[in-house]
């Protein structure tokens, strides 16, 4: 098995590359690692139909954000203002940083 070190990140902007969802950009609320998928703001909406519950003392419908694969998602680099890909750089005090393959805008700070 090959190990797929996921490059997204929590805050992040994604870009939807593939699906049905294609084309959609969010902001990345949560990362499933061991599911290799991602959560992403107003991407994926899902009926969900719940019990009557506190928050909803009725039940019903609730609308929710459902993962996505990410293989699915590419990072928005905010310089180059498209979908990149992203390297993995270490620096000289071994701090690990993604930097935009295009442009090399380092994206951690
Ligand atoms: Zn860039």
């Amino acid at each position: 098995m090959v190990a797929v070190k996921c490059r997204i990140k929590k805050d992040d902007k994604v870009k939807v590359v593939a699906g049905k969802e294609k084309g959609k950009i969010g902001k990345v609320l949560r990362v499933l690692r061991k599911r290799e998928r991602v959560v992403v703001e107003n991407v994926n909406f899902v009926k969900r139909h719940t019990r009557p519950s506190a928050s909803t003392p009725r039940g019903g419908i609730v609308e929710k954000e459902a993962p996505l694969h990410w293989s699915n998602l590419m990072v928005m680099c905010d310089k180059c203002i498209h979908p990149v890909r992203v390297k993995i750089q270490r620096l000289e005090d071994g701090k690990q940083v993604r930097v935009c393959r295009k442009c090399g805008e380092v994206m951690d700070t």
